[in-house]
């Protein structure tokens, strides 16, 4: 089939790729020109593992091409994917005008009768809008059908998630387009769920906020473990024992960041409101995810007393291991606070190091080198769980560090392992452990 896909993030390009790695003829479309550039050099705007190989192959046997003209990528195309970015606004609803502006792009532009899919996250009741825009601005005699098609990809693991997804949902109320779009996914073998449109988009809310309520509520469990004297992580192992909870989703930590959660939670609790239905569970879901980023500076000054001209270790600014997105990566609140605090900040990350750097300028300093970040430093900040965080010899924090105190928001390392080296260590939902030449000290 002759696919286009609108959006060349972290959605679209790993959907452009994997489409053309099954056999289709995709045209991945981007307004972003330097963007559109760098790809057909073969090279992505951002990492994704294994990402960057099916990239290349699919342009040099042709399946592949980009361009930043939508006259040429929407005129011939039999299905277009719009997986344009749909950012928070400042009272948390989703700005959809990326979204509209493709859709009235592609009613002044088709030639053929279209199928278009919104990957996309949007609001329950967004498709039917994109359906008045069609209906409204598209040449009379072509038709296009609209389909519900969100996304479930986890950015680290996306192109997996492509090929391995546990479901792709339809919603649409064309059975030519559904049996199309069928046909589309039917090679990947994964279980496919035809619904109504605006049950499609409610999925995909639904599925993010009970994920964000998982970690909630376990990070929540892990703040009164440390009051009563439990251990979270046995806590957690003996809960997911059970198959109605289940083990994922309850790891504890200093909360959930990246471009969907945050913004997909706060989108729900609005639409909630114009509905008049509040979302009370989901917007206390929210609020103890946004005090749990603030634990390790308010644990940092507990044990250290003022930060202030302090030398700090933060090590990973990615909101997650395995990607360079630092969109509202915890990290970020870690830095303010601290910067706030008078400390001085040597962050360290593999990869995400240039998206910061944008980001934060010269306020702090940035280094791909772990020992760089630990050297002299007075204490360390673990915000993102990276293999190379994980799998750090522990001596380093001791031979290293002035202070070897390390504040862990992810629960790197097991307390057995820490006990066994003069390191003060506080993770979350776990007795602290204190460093006993240190404790000799105070
Ligand atoms: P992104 O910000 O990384 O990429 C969006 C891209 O769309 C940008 O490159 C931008 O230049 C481009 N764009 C904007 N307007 C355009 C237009 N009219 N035509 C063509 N290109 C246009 O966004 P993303 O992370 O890929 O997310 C895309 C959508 O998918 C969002 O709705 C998001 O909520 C959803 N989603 C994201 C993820 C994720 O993990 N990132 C997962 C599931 C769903």
């Amino acid at each position: 089939m002759r696919i286009t896909v609108a959006g060349a993030g972290n959605v679209g390009l790993v959907t452009a790729v994997c489409l053309a790695e099954t056999g289709h003829h995709v045209t991945c479309l981007d307004t972003h020109k330097e963007k559109i550039e760098m790809l057909e050099q073969g090279h992505s705007p951002f990492y994704e593992p294994g990402l960057e190989p099916l990239l290349e192959k699919n342009l040099a046997n042709g399946n592949l091409c980009f361009t930043a003209n939508p006259n040429h990528a929407y005129s011939e195309a039999e299905i277009i994917v719009i997986a344009v970015g749909t950012p928070e606004k400042r009272d948390g609803s989703i700005d959809l005008s990326y979204v509209y502006a493709a859709a009235y792009h592609i009613a002044n532009t088709i030639k053929n009768d279209v199928i278009v899919c919104i990957k996309s996250t949007v609001p329950a009741g967004t498709n039917d809008i994109i359906k008045q825009i069609f209906y409204h601005s598209k040449p009379r005699h072509l038709k296009i059908d609209v389909v519900s098609n969100p996304e479930f990809l986890r950015e680290g693991s996306a192109i997996m998630d492509f090929f391995l997804g546990d479901r792709i949902v339809i919603g649409t109320d064309s059975p030519e387009a559904a049996s199309i779009m069928e046909q589309l996914y039917l090679p990947l073998k994964i279980p496919i769920l035809f619904t109504d449109i605006r049950s499609a988009e409610m999925i995909k809310y639904a599925s993010n906020a009970f994920l964000a309520t998982k970690i909630s509520f376990i990070n929540e469990i892990a703040n009164l473990c440390e009051k009563v004297g439990a251990n979270i992580e046995e806590v957690s192992y003996g809960m997911g024992m059970d198959k109605r909870i289940g083990t994922s989703y309850l790891q504890a930590g200093i909360g959930y960041g990246g471009s969907c959660f945050p913004k997909d939670t706060k989108a729900l609790v609005q639409l909630a409101g114009n509905v008049h239905h509040p979302f009370e569970l989901l917007e206390s879901v929210i609020r103890v995810n946004q005090r749990q980023h603030s634990l390790l500076v308010a644990k940092a000054k507990e044990i250290a007393g003022s930060l202030k001209g302090k030398k700090a270790a933060v090590l990973g600014l990615a909101f997650k291991p395995e990607t360079d997105d630092i969109r509202e990566a915890v990290s970020l609140t870690i830095i303010k606070e601290l910067l706030e605090e008078g400390s001085i900040i040597m962050a360290y990350d593999p990869i995400a190091v240039p998206k910061a750097e944008k980001l934060l300028g010269k306020s702090i300093e940035y280094t791909t080198n772990i020992r760089e970040a630990l050297k002299g430093a007075d204490f360390a900040v673990i915000a993102t769980e990276w293999d190379q965080i994980k799998h750090l010899p522990l001596n380093t924090y001791v031979d290293y560090m002035k202070e070897p105190i390390v504040l862990d928001g992810r629960n790197c390392y097991s307390l057995k392992d820490i006990q066994r080296y003069s390191i003060t260590y506080v993770s979350i939902g776990r007795p602290s452990i204190e460093n006993v030449e240190r404790a000799q000290q105070h």
